[in-house]
């Protein structure tokens, strides 16, 4: 039982901010956790600080399947981070464990130019670097769907469902559902050029393939949660619902429905 008490904790440095992961610290020796040096040989990751940080933790940590994230908020509660660091009565609670669930959040995967493949758990973006508009053909499991110009195209999980694909006008999708949501960012609509226009969800079985036309603005932002890629040439992006889950942890008052109360309404 002892070695699944191995703890990574995940922060930016900083003093005040230190202060109070001492305290987490003490916490959790008292329940017999043990801090570790390197990622992988821990099969706890807690980050510390906002969901930013979060999505950070789990880029940094390579979305280990076998690893419980636990997110700590420095100051409230947000999307990933069911946990406040001022509220240590709460995370006491936790470590004696009756009043916990292990969540199973779904993730994308990304394969880029058909080499390199990421994983994502709130979207891949992908953004025109210049004011010009650019080019993307849409396929849907191989089948050819539409050619959008405008801005950019976004393809959102369920957990990212509230952030950036919110703005767009995407809809808040349930984690339960295992999906992709296709949001569009200021789309050409004429004779010439017609897309969708709607967000689309879809399901984990399917594939998106989205290829860039090279027509003098090919080189587009591609974003990975909140990290840029630092590729130039991402022609070809296929997405898919991974089987990879990042499994987290959440006391049994805070139900994604009340985290979309809590900040939305
Ligand atoms: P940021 O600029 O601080 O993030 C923007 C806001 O999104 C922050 O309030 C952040 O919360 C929140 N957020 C992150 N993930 C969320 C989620 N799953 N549900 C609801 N809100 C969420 O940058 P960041 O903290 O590194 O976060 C990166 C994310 O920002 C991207 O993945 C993207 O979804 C989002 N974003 C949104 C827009 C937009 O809405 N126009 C534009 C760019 C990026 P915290 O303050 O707790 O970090
Ligand atoms: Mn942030």
């Amino acid at each position: 039982m002892t070695d699944r008490k191995k703890v990574y904790l995940f922060y930016k440095k900083d003093e005040e901010l230190e202060k109070k992961v001492q305290k987490v610290r003490e916490l959790g020796r008292k329940y017999g956790y043990q801090q570790v040096e390197r990622p992988e040989d821990a099969n706890i990751i807690i980050s510390f600080g906002n969901d930013g940080t979060f999505l950070q933790a789990l880029q940094k940590t390579h979305f280990r399947e076998d690893a419980l994230y636990i997110g700590v908020n420095n100051g409230g509660m947000g999307f990933y981070t069911d946990f406040s660091i001022d509220d240590l009565e709460r995370m006491e609670l936790a470590m004696q464990s009756d009043n916990v669930e292990v969540l199973k959040y779904p993730t994308l995967e990304v394969t880029i130019d058909g080499l390199n493949s990421f994983h994502c758990i709130n979207e891949l973006s992908l953004r025109s670097n210049i004011i010009k508009t650019f080019v993307i053909d849409v396929y849907i499991d191989n089948l050819y769907f539409e050619t959008f110009r405008g801005d950019g195209l976004l393809v959102a999980t369920p957990t990212g469902s509230t952030a950036y694909n919110k703005s767009l006008g995407g809809a808040i999708v349930d984690p339960k559902l295992p999906s992709m949501q296709l949001t569009e960012m200021a789309s050409v609509n004429n004779n010439q050029y017609r897309t969708l226009g709607s967000p689309l969800v879809l399901g984990k079985e399917r594939e998106l393939h989205l290829k860039i036309v090279q027509d003098g603005n090919d080189h587009p932002i591609v974003g990975i949660d909140n990290e840029a890629m630092g590729v130039r040439h991402n022609y070809d992006m296929k997405v898919k619902v991974s089987d990879r889950v990042v499994k987290t942890l959440r006391m049994k008052d805070n139900l994604f429905y009340h985290k979309v109360k809590r900040s939305f309404l």
